[in-house]
């Protein structure tokens, strides 16, 4: 047993946080020049595109209708004239994709926003078609479209909300600023998930090496008087953010294999959410911009909030450049981020950090059989397995050993001496799957 799960229900890692932002409050990034809108920034289908080229357009219309239930629209996040619709190739799935460019007149000028000011006022439906009309999807990395999961199927009760604050990935401090300056507003939104899922208990759940952000809400919950809610710090350790995870630290309750958190009885959704859905469902406000943080080596690293669509290169600018001995640019943080090759990457609805560091991977070794990959692994897998199966092509090997419940947290790959890229050699295995199971249909 590792030294990590004997004060933990489970298993982890404790790279270095350098939560060196941490105190940078969030700044508004100036408006970009262009926008570049994949019309794939969720899970399930990508969104139809219902603008031509040389139309003009608003802040906050819509320019791609969602492409089925699961699935959101996504919105022009500038005003300004639609200058090209070209394809591209999406920078996680490697899938092509259609791409709405827009070049901005400067004016920000905004469609006519809806607002409400009593949730008393709306039922269920109202609030849920509000939610998928303004493109909401998980903004933690998972993108999964939020109506979808905050309305869980009647055969699955939820008994509790989790509230995921935890933010464990290194140098990320988004969701820690949002808690602390946007607290109100996360209130909001869980005000509004209670009403949609009349859970027993909503837990904001936050990492201990946030003491501020902890105190913070603690002290907005006293004064909201909402009696359902709680502030529960948790254990600072990777990947205690994963769903599955907190689950299972929380309430000792596991997901079982290929399930979700709704099987036993929970929906998770991060604090990031919880303000874009009170923006949604009072304001009217699609989604059109996110908090993020851009860090590492730049030469002022910062908390800001960004208009999806804008080039990475734009905020590397904003904070200053790269340093002189940086080459390598990571969307998300350094354990599950995605390593993008063009300065022209857009921010998307899922992009909460920008990284930017000097490439250090080693080469990879042969397996030394040290079962670190296997002490570390919160769900339990053999990681070491999926490597030497993937390696032969043993796909349905890899598929009777559970590969299909690996999260990608990385912590294997994290804690392997031989420099082992385990999680690439896992998502192989699952694309291959993928194809196996295609062809079967
Ligand atoms: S096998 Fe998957 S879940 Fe387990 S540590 Fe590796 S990446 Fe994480
Ligand atoms: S940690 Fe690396 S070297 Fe050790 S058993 Fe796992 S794959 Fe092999």
């Amino acid at each position: 047993m590792s030294l990590a799960a004997m004060f933990t229900k489970s298993k982890g890692v404790h790279p270095p946080e350098n939560k060196v932002t941490a105190n940078k409050k969030i700044e508004k990034m100036p408006l970009p020049k262009v926008v570049y809108l994949p019309v794939a920034q969720h899970i399930g289908a990508p969104a139809k595109v219902i603008v031509k080229r040389g139309e003009e357009v608003k802040t906050g219309q819509v320019i791609a209708e969602a492409g089925g239930y699961v699935s959101a629209p996504i919105h022009a996040t500038v005003s300004g004239k639609v200058s090209k619709i070209t394809q591209g190739i999406h920078f996680v799935s490697g899938k092509p994709m259609d791409i709405v460019v827009i070049e901005s007149d400067g004016n920000d000028e905004w469609v006519e926003l809806d607002k409400k000011t009593n949730l008393s006022d709306m039922d269920n439906e109202e609030i849920l078609k509000r939610i998928w009309d303004a493109g909401l999807v998980g903004m933690g990395g998972a993108t999964f479209p939020t109506h979808v999961k905050l309305k869980p199927p009647k055969d699955k009760p939820i008994d509790t909300l989790i509230i995921n604050g935890a933010e464990c990935e290194p140098w990320i401090t988004s969701d820690n600023r949002v808690m602390l300056e946007k607290g109100e507003k996360v209130l909001k939104g869980v005000r509004v998930m209670l009403k949609l899922i009349p859970a027993k208990k909503a837990i904001i759940a936050i990492e201990k090496n946030k003491p501020e952000a902890i105190a913070h809400m603690k002290k907005l919950v006293a004064k909201s008087r909402m009696k359902k809610v709680e502030v529960l710090g948790l254990p600072t350790q990777y990947p205690m953010g994963g769903e599955k995870t907190m689950t299972k630290e929380i309430l000792d309750r596991e997901v079982p294999i290929l399930g979700l958190p709704l099987d036993i009885g929970v929906v998770v959704q991060n604090v990031s959410t919880c303000v874009a859905i009170s923006e949604a469902v009072f304001d009217g406000k699609p989604m059109v911009e996110r908090v993020m943080t851009v860090t590492g080596m730049v030469k002022k690293p910062k908390n800001l909030l960004v208009r999806f669509g804008t080039p990475v290169e734009d905020l590397i600018e904003h904070c200053g450049g790269m340093k002189d001995e940086a080459d390598e640019i990571i969307f998300g943080g350094p354990m599950m981020g995605i390593t993008q090759y063009t300065l022209d990457t857009p921010v998307q609805k899922g992009t909460n950090c920008v990284l930017i560091k000097k490439n250090t991977k080693a080469d990879e070794r042969n397996c030394i059989r040290c079962a670190n990959c296997v002490n570390t692994c919160p769900m339990e897998l053999m990681p070491t397995l999926y490597v030497a199966y993937a390696k032969k092509k043993m796909w349905e090997e890899a598929e009777a050993a559970f590969v299909d419940d690996c999260m990608e947290c990385g912590s294997c790959a994290y804690a392997c001496p031989a420099s082992i890229p385990i999680v690439q050699y896992i998502k192989l295995a699952k694309a291959e799957l993928g194809k196996i199971r295609r062809a079967k249909k």
